[in-house]
């Protein structure tokens, strides 16, 4: 099931996509879903982020071949770090280039969606605490990543976390298919079988440390070569089985 939360005539609703029409759903997701009669096109919509958290929490190095690459041990647990839900855009919007800043790049990151209030729950509960999994772009000033050594001003400017176009559930996502392209041109092509905490673990792993709430992201980390973005760059994080999220670099 894809869910997609959109502006539809001046107001937010969700859907569910079915082909080229969307049906609306009556209320958010997040407790049931619960489907009405009234379908809209797609092509009428403005496709919104599909959560409104209160926090985003993202994994360091999580992929096999990006340790590989980077010359790097397997970490032996989780490295975590935030961005504020200010950073957030949708599909289709616009990642400003802040000035002064050296170098931008682009991650592409499969993006957990909890469904529910979780605190202290194990791995294998954690599979009822997710509503599903879309695309995120972790959007870096590398060069402020490097001089700060905290993560926290490289990874938190507006607009710095493209987030979507849909929320698909009931996927297995250990076996997906992660690829960045850049003007069309393919950049990152690795699969989730690469990564070395698992959705369930890492879910189980933070709400020992921090409550999840509903509608709160969790990032499960970028493959191997990662790149840099300059402005007019077009930038498209597809994941299979989700879609694409596609943004522009101003
Ligand atoms: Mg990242």
């Amino acid at each position: 099931m894809k869910l997609v939360k959109f502006i539809y005539k001046k107001n937010t609703h969700w859907g569910i996509i079915e082909e080229e029409k969307i049906v609306l759903l009556k209320k958010p997701p997040y407790t049931s879903i619960k489907l009405t009669s009234k379908k809209i096109p797609l092509n009428k919509i403005k496709i919104l982020p599909p959560a409104n958290p209160s926090k985003i929490v993202l994994v360091g190095l999580n992929y096999k071949d990006h340790a590989k690459e980077l010359n790097m041990p397997l970490p032996k647990e989780p490295i975590i770090f935030l961005k504020p839900p200010t950073s957030l855009i949708a599909h289709q919007e616009n990642i400003i280039y802040p000035k002064g800043i050296k170098r931008l790049d682009y991650e592409a990151e499969l993006a957990i969606v909890i469904k529910k209030k979780a605190k202290n729950v194990s791995v294998k509960e954690a599979k009822d605490y997710i509503l599903g999994y879309t695309c995120l772009n972790d959007i870096t000033a590398r060069d402020l990543q490097k001089k700060d050594g905290q993560w926290t001003r490289a990874k938190s400017f507006d607009t710095f976390c493209p987030l979507g176009p849909c929320i698909v559930t009931d996927i297995n996502p250990m076996n997906l298919k992660i690829q960045t392209f850049v003007n069309g041109v393919l950049k990152q092509d690795s699969s989730t079988s690469n990564i070395i905490f698992s959705p369930f673990y890492l879910v189980s792993f933070i709400s020992k440390i921090m409550t999840l709430l509903p509608q709160d992201i969790i990032s499960t980390g970028t493959p191997s070569f990662v790149g840099s973005l300059k402005r007019n760059d077009t930038v498209e994080v597809v994941i299979e089985k989700i879609g694409v999220l596609k943004n522009y670099v101003k």
